[in-house]
């Protein structure tokens, strides 16, 4: 595996790639890598020649509060996962590369990003949109893999590559979980053993929410009540949002016809949690 820190070298290397008729995947990350990486990594593995996992804890999608400075960044650990899942580039861009004197473009994919992560992270989706573009322009990829888990942030990446004709074919992957359901993050590690006990309680609500919605209950409101319902009963979490959503645009469902997107966010002691689910309203049964 070779370790690239150069855009301009990571450039010069697809190109050559791209000449040969080689197929590049993607996966762009911030490190501090677990198995929901992993999957991503290893379901890229299999789709492309020549495969490419960036490692760069963008400080322009943390707001001024928030913890880029103690974001977890074991790079030896990264690397060797890396290594074992047969990445055979490790781009990993340093801050003053990617935002030289004189940076000033930004790109905005404004109505998708005005709720939900970015009605309480104000330039969090700028800061995504901005730095998955330059990345984009960097790899040149065929193709890019991103996590479920982060729900709003893949809706944004698949408008941002459509109107911007960037040609990279997205490919969204399933949440993995930890056994009792939470959703795999790097800032699990901030948990403390009581929280962690705690925080497999947005996913309860989640699947609570789905129940509902297989249970015959249409009205968004009522859905969401059933969510809040029972994160109340199973933590005193602080709930940012529990929302139930239409799954392209984002925005809530008065009422569910077919399908929906629950989205939650919940902070469990000063832990940010985030987590979704996709529901299908059943078919009626035949009679
Ligand atoms: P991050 O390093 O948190 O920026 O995440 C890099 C990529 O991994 C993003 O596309 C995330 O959505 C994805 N990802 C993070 N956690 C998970 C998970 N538990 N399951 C699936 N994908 C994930």
């Amino acid at each position: 595996m070779k370790i690239i820190r150069s855009p301009k070298t990571m450039t010069a290397w697809s190109h050559r790639l791209r000449r040969e008729g080689v197929t590049i995947g993607f996966v762009p990350t911030m490190g501090a890598l677990h198995d929901g990486h992993r999957a991503l990594i290893r379901a890229a593995r299999l789709k492309c020649d020549a495969l490419v996992v960036s490692i760069f804890v963008n400080p322009t999608q943390f707001g001024p509060t928030e913890d880029l400075s103690k974001y977890p960044r074991p790079i030896t650990k990264d690397r060797a996962l890396c290594r074992q899942e047969g990445v055979d580039i490790c781009f990993e861009p340093t801050a003053a590369t990617m935002y030289p004197e004189g940076f000033q473009t930004v790109v905005t994919v404004p109505d998708l990003a005005r709720r939900w992560e970015g009605a309480i992270r104000p330039h969090h989706f700028a800061g995504v949109a901005t730095v998955v573009t330059k990345l984009f322009g960097m790899v040149r990829p065929d193709l890019a893999l991103f996590g479920q888990k982060d729900f709003q942030q893949a809706a944004l990446v698949r408008r941002l590559i459509e109107d911007l004709n960037l040609g990279v074919t997205l490919i969204v992957h399933p949440t993995v979980r930890e056994q009792d359901g939470l959703a795999m993050s790097s800032r699990n590690v901030y948990l403390s053993p009581e929280e962690r006990a705690v925080a497999p309680v947005l996913f309860k609500s989640l699947q609570a929410g789905a129940g509902g919605i297989r249970g015959g209950v249409t009205e968004g409101a009522g859905i969401q009540s059933i969510m809040t319902e029972t994160l109340r009963q199973h933590s005193d979490a602080a709930i940012d949002y529990l929302a139930v959503c239409d799954p392209q645009t984002l925005e809530p469902l008065p009422a569910v016809t077919s399908q929906a997107v629950l989205l939650g966010a919940v902070r469990v002691g000063t832990v940010r949690l985030i987590d979704n689910m996709l529901v299908s309203v059943p078919a009626k049964k035949k009679r």
